[in-house]
C-alpha cells in the first residue's frame, strides 16, 4: 500500500521522476538526485516499509529482491569487477533521511574509508 506523503512511494507511483535504471515487478533502482559517486543508484522495495529492518522482519523475500536488484544494478552499472558499496541507512544515528526503505548502491571509483572521521 502506498503511503500518499512518502516521497519514494510518489517515485514508484509515477508522481515524482527520478532517472530509473531498472524495474522489477517488486523493486525500482533509479539514481540519487545528489550523486555521492560516480554511480550512486537507490534499490527500493516498491511496496512501502520504513527500513531494511521492518522489511526484513515483514518480508525477508522482498529484501532478498532488494539485494538481487542491487546485485544487478552493480553489474550493469559496471562496479562489479571493481567492487563497490551497498549501505542501508538505518534511523537518526545511521542518518536516515527517507524513511522507506532503499539500498545505496555506491561506486566508480576508490570509495575511501567506509566513514568519515
Ligand atoms: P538516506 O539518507 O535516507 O539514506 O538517503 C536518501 C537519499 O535520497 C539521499 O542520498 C538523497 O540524495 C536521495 N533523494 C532525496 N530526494 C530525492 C529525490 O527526489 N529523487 C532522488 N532520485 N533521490 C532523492
Ligand atoms: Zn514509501
Amino acid at each position: 500500500m502506498m503511503e500518499t506523503e512518502c516521497l519514494f512511494c510518489r517515485i514508484v507511483a509515477g508522481e515524482i521522476p527520478a532517472t530509473v535504471v531498472r524495474e522489477t515487478d517488486t523493486t525500482l533502482a533509479f539514481r540519487d538526485i545528489n550523486p555521492k559517486a560516480p554511480v550512486h543508484v537507490l534499490v527500493i522495495p516498491k511496496e512501502h516499509y520504513a527500513d531494511v529492518v521492518t522489511l526484513t522482519e515483514a518480508d525477508p523475500g522482498l529484501a532478498g529482491d532488494v539485494l538481487g536488484t542491487a546485485a544487478v544494478v552493480a553489474e550493469t552499472e559496471g562496479l562489479a569487477a571493481d567492487g563497490f558499496r551497498l549501505i542501508f541507512n538505518t534511523g537518526p544515528y545511521g542518518g536516515q533521511e527517507v524513511f522507506h526503505a532503499h539500498a545505496h548502491v555506491l561506486g566508480g571509483e576508490p570509495l575511501g574509508p567506509m566513514l568519515a572521521r
